[in-house]
């Protein structure tokens, strides 16, 4: 029988698909390692299982214990499979410009979540981080992951993307591109690509207008999962050889696109670092192979990005196309896409 004893077997190894419509009048090709397919819906599937392992080897983390993290959801689905699987308790610490059907989800899957304030500074008691800290602290049998310190983190994707992503391509990728959140994609998926072809791949992040990570000060902006207004240790600040900041309107804009023209349907970070694949495309070589990273899926972001109300409310462009009469549908030139 093909039977698979745990959905944790299935972590790891997403498909590379190549983006056709989007990249319209470009040359090189564009490649999405589309991370939606991990059983979590997320690439955090690999740092779950990757910490959680490491912490068990360690001690950390003994039968009975509660893994306590400040996440944005999706590491919080990870770290639940694989709890789930293990017998650990799971209360995440999330901020609350999360969407609400993200954090829905962390409690369909068994996990206690707590909502902190998001306008207000790390150190601030009340802070997502201070939180997950005092939770952590009194919780007997309580291990903090900390993706944002966690070398787990860089090195499960040293171990899983990287190499999969040289597999995938047959060593014929140019560029690899990613949003920054912890920092773990770019720094484990860039490392590895680096070693293994010489130092040949360019490594380009992708970052939300404000964001530390293109020079920013920290200020807010609403794309998900990604920018910081800390430097966190997980983060290599000599990986990158360029770093583009986008816009949430440019990455929402896109975002939309990828689900219309591309039948892809992710998340916010995802139309963000696809913003700076192409802009990648733009001025590589012809034969370039670009390879750009979808951490997770749209699902999530319905209420918002996938909202024409939400996305208008902030000046995000004419969306009125969801509201339509019979007569409105006959009238619109069939095959127009967006
Ligand atoms: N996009 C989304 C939706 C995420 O949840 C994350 C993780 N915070 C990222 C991108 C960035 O990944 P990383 O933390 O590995 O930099």
């Amino acid at each position: 029988m093909h039977v698979h004893d745990s959905l944790v077997e299935l972590m790891g190894n997403t498909p590379l698909v190549r983006l056709r419509k989007v990249t319209a009048g470009l040359a090189p090709q564009v490649l999405a390692k589309v991370e939606y397919f991990n059983p979590g819906g997320s690439v955090k599937d690999r740092i779950a299982i990757r910490m959680i392992d490491a912490a068990e080897e360690s001690g950390e983390l003994a039968p009975g214990g509660t893994i306590v993290e400040p996440t944005s959801g999706n590491t919080g689905v990870g770290l639940a499979i694989v709890a789930q699987e293990r017998g650990y308790r799971c209360v995440f610490v999330c901020p609350d410009k999360v969407a609400k059907d993200k954090i829905d989800v962390l409690r369909a899957y068994g996990a206690e979540v707590v909502i902190c304030p998001t306008a207000v500074s790390p150190e601030h008691p009340d802070s997502y981080y201070s939180v997950s800290d005092r939770l952590a602290a009194e919780i007997p049998g309580a291990w903090k992951p900390n993706q944002y310190t966690n070398q787990n983190n860089p090195r499960s994707h040293y171990e899983t993307t990287g190499p999969e992503l040289w597999e995938q391509t047959e060593g014929k990728i140019t560029h690899f591109v990613a949003g920054i959140g912890t920092g773990g994609t770019i720094t484990g998926t860039g490392r590895y690509l680096k070693e293994v072809s010489g130092g040949r791949v360019k490594i380009i992040g992708a970052d939300p207008e404000g964001s530390v990570y293109s020079g920013g000060t920290g200020r807010p902006y609403l794309t998900e999962g990604v920018g910081e207004d800390i430097w966190p240790e997980t983060y290599d600040r000599g990986i990158c050889d360029e770093i583009i900041a986008v816009s949430d309107k440019d990455s929402f804009t896109m975002t939309r696109r990828l689900a219309r023209e591309d039948a892809l349907l992710v998340g916010g970070s995802c139309g963000m670092a696809v913003v700076a694949a192409l802009r990648v495309a733009a001025t590589a070589p012809a034969d370039a192979v670009i390879v750009v990273l979808l951490p997770d899926g749209g699902r999530g972001y319905l209420s918002k990005i996938f909202n024409d109300e939400w996305m208008n409310q902030y000046g995000f462009g004419d969306q009125s196309t969801t509201e339509a009469t019979a007569g409105d549908v006959l009238a619109r030139k069939s095959g127009a896409g967006a």
